[in-house]
């Protein structure tokens, strides 16, 4: 089962850039901070950290303190995109959608623009894999012979597309700079917004506006949504009908009635939420009974630096704990092809590519 769930072609539609820095970078990173970068950092306690495969809370959040203080600088921000891809490559991810906050740092010169031209700069830079992100003007892509499997000889190709996420802190001017500078790189593979950020943080109504203004312009919206206690905010979610929500942890009967009546499409990220508690333990996760009603869902990691995961141990953790077969792990990746936020042309390539793959599989 191991073996297949890294071999079978996947889609990841909930990945986090910083959160999916290899750890070896970060530590690589931590060691050449100057003391004047370091701040509160203790690297030698981070080092501990880092290398340890089960994190608790605590130092999860340690890990999100650290990545924030050590992506610091343009070519950093290439680098970990270079590498991010390359990993999620690696373990057969055919389709990925990465989402990064736009960050500003005037002391350095970093605009929202200039640190997304970084992230396309660190697409540009992978080698060792073909990285297919500028949208095709033609109605029809050369995708049609993605590789894995298939054709295990021929060099494998990724297809990325980019959401640009709004932090919860944000105002509604600075989210709304966030929608315009998608729009403005369109052209270049950016394909949604998401809502992220600690959810104790901001109102649904701050970030409305640009969210609306998204939608109007033809934008895909995901949300981060139930990651905490907070019904009020859940039932206006839902109302908003994004294209995908993520998580859905903490949902009331009420939520669960609507969610499963709008036929969202819900991220579904296993180890994120057991390990950051969001729900009690594996077996109680509402992956089983959302599965079981046939709801709309995809596996994806969140971040699988600070999680230590891979999309295809997301999957074995799936098999293992709810009794899935090799069959049932590719129609469950398949089927997020139809939840993906790229255009129809690459829906249609990777649907026939699903296809030849499970056909391959009968045979
Ligand atoms: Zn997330």
């Amino acid at each position: 089962m191991e073996e297949w769930c890294v071999s079978m072609p996947k889609i990841e539609l909930h990945a986090h850039l910083n959160g999916s820095i290899r750890l070896t970078t970060l530590l690589e990173l931590a060691k050449a901070l100057t003391e004047n970068q370091k701040g509160a950092v203790n690297i030698s306690q981070v080092e501990h950290v880092i290398m340890k495969h089960d994190l608790s809370l605590t130092e999860v959040f340690q890990l999100f303190d650290l990545i924030h203080n050590v992506i610091t600088d343009h070519n950093t921000v290439t680098r970990i995109t270079k590498e991010v891809i390359e990993d999620f490559a690696s373990d057969n991810v055919v389709y990925l959608e990465l989402r990064t906050t736009p960050k500003r740092n005037d002391s350095i010169g970093m605009s929202k623009r200039s640190y997304v031209d970084a992230v396309m700069e660190g697409l540009r830079s992978v080698s060792s894999v073909d990285v297919d992100f500028i949208p095709n003007t033609q109605d029809s892509t050369s995708l049609s012979n993605l590789p894995i499997i298939t054709n295990e000889n021929s060099r494998k190709i990724i297809i990325v597309r980019l959401i640009l996420s709004i932090d919860r802190r944000e105002t509604t001017e600075a989210a709304m700079e966030t929608v315009k500078l998608a729009l403005e790189m369109r052209h270049l593979g950016v394909v949604g917004i998401d809502l992220s950020g600690n959810p104790k943080t901001g109102e649904w109504t701050t970030y409305l506006p640009a969210l609306k203004f998204a939608r109007e312009q033809g934008l895909s919206v995901t949300l981060h949504c139930g990651e905490i206690r907070n019904s009020k905010e859940i039932k206006n979610m839902l109302e908003f009908h994004p294209q995908r929500i993520g998580h859905a942890c903490f949902f009331e009967d009420e939520h669960w009635i609507k969610l499963k009546s709008s036929k969202i499409p819900v991220e579904i990220c296993l180890t994120s939420n057991i390990r950051t508690f969001s729900v009690a333990s594996i077996e109680v996760h509402h992956f089983a009974c959302l599965y079981k009603a046939k709801h709309p869902l995809v596996l994806c990691t969140d971040d699988t630096g600070v999680f230590s995961t891979r999309l295809s141990k997301e999957y074995k953790l799936a098999a293992n704990s709810f009794g899935l077969g090799r069959w049932e792990m590719l129609e469950l990746s398949r089927n997020a092809v139809e939840y993906i936020f790229a255009d129809n042309g690459v829906k249609n390539d990777l649907r026939i590519f699903f296809n030849s793959v499970a056909n391959n599989m009968e045979v």
